[in-house]
């Protein structure tokens, strides 16, 4: 268990935390900040936050070495697929909307810039990517001619009308100094938009328990809780709402969005609803039918799928009991990488025989399945929504 004096509110820098459950992800060996975390809330603003022993610079470490921004496919890497030039179009045109004098726009933490692009296409003048990651904007330079620079939130150089933080703040340790560059980088009367997952309303989406919690999302944002933090640093909010991010099968992680310019404000009042949303969430984590499968799964296992989601699953639920016979996953970068010294091996790289397979991403089952059978494989076939299951 990280001990809960670890860090200070990020929003608020009071130390009055309020735990709500110890997680523990089962991180790669070599991953630079812990696996072990608290979930806490704040007692003076409300908001939830990880109290981790890790730094800033651990994460900094963390992203520059994790390959999943450049080459995912899912939703959080800003990326091009069908689903997120939807969710970009609505995005740029609501920033046109309230935004209309703005000209140059900047998105700190643009991925793979499928923002960027539609930004472009909805008329904004220049759109310049921001990113920590190299290998994204080497991408930009070289597939797309968008704009962009290697740096971090902190260090970004640029005279912007509209800076936008999109699945950004819910990644930082340090906010304050994030906050202050965004002001002294904001042209007079510029605007910052900000998109974060609503933790008030996780458990509402349709993903599996635990989902919304990932190793990464060190901050856990209510409405109230991202005004207050602005408000803090002298911004009022001009526009906000709901929103969000759609992941496979339908299920979607419940998102806020707010855009602010310099001006005072009245702090929110403590937020004590999002103690109480995310007691509740969790409550439900625990008693859903996953952990029931879970419990029942064989002694002896595989593991398709090393996701955030498994990490936490392997540290914090019945499946840590369960002894691994190995861990399999098809991105490259993982396969480097080891847990606890069991290396992380490519499916077509091991003999299966007809073991156990635990399938963690249900929303690619059926292909994985056909990857097993592929493979010559007979054993049975666990999911996490359905226990042991038949194709
Ligand atoms: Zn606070």
């Amino acid at each position: 268990m990280a001990a809960a004096s670890e860090r200070h509110c990020p929003a608020c820098g009071a130390h009055s935390p309020r735990l709500l459950e110890s997680l523990s992800f089962r991180v790669f060996d070599s991953c630079p900040v812990a696996g072990c975390v608290d979930l806490v809330s704040c007692g003076d603003c409300g908001l939830g936050y990880y109290s981790t022993p890790s730094r800033q610079a651990d994460y900094d470490r963390y992203y520059a070495q994790n390959g999943y921004y450049a080459t995912a496919q899912g939703a959080g890497a800003g990326g091009h697929s069908a689903a997120e030039v939807q969710r970009f179009d609505a995005r740029a045109q609501l920033l046109r909307r309230h935004c209309r004098e703005a000209n140059t726009v900047m998105d700190v933490g643009c991925g793979r810039g499928g923002l960027l692009s539609r930004l472009q296409a909805a008329g904004f003048e220049r759109a310049i990517g921001v990113d920590p990651n190299p290998d994204c904007v080497q991408l930009l330079h070289d597939q797309s001619q968008l704009e962009a620079e290697h740096a971090n939130a902190v260090s970004f150089v640029g005279r912007a009308d509209l800076l936008i933080y999109s699945h950004v703040l819910e990644h930082v340790i340090d906010l304050a100094p994030l906050i202050q560059h965004a002001q002294q980088q904001l042209q007079d009367g510029g605007y910052i938009y900000v998109e974060v997952p609503d933790a008030a309303q996780y458990g509402k989406g349709g993903l599996l328990p635990y989902h919304e919690l990932f190793l990464e999302h060190v901050n856990h944002f209510s409405e109230d809780s991202l005004h207050g933090l602005f408000a803090r640093h002298d911004f009022r909010c001009v526009a906000s709402g709901q929103t969000e991010v759609f992941g496979h099968n339908g299920a979607q992680l419940p998102c806020l969005w707010g855009i602010f310019q310099r001006g005072s404000s009245a702090v929110p009042a403590t937020d004590h609803s999002l103690h109480q949303a995310l007691a509740n969430y969790l409550k439900n984590c625990r008693a859903h039918p996953m952990q029931q499968h879970i419990e029942q799964l064989p002694k002896q296992l595989w593991l398709w799928g090393v996701s955030q989601h498994a990490m936490l699953l392997l540290g914090s639920s019945g499946l840590k009991e369960r002894n691994l016979l190995g861990l399999l996953d098809i991105d490259p970068y993982k396969q480097q990488q080891r847990i606890d010294g069991l290396p992380i091996s490519a499916p077509q790289d091991v003999k299966l025989n007809d073991e156990s397979v635990l399938i963690t991403a249900d929303a690619f089952r059926t292909s994985i399945a056909r990857h097993l059978h592929k493979l010559g494989h007979r054993g049975p076939l666990h999911s996490l929504s359905d226990g042991l299951y038949q194709e």
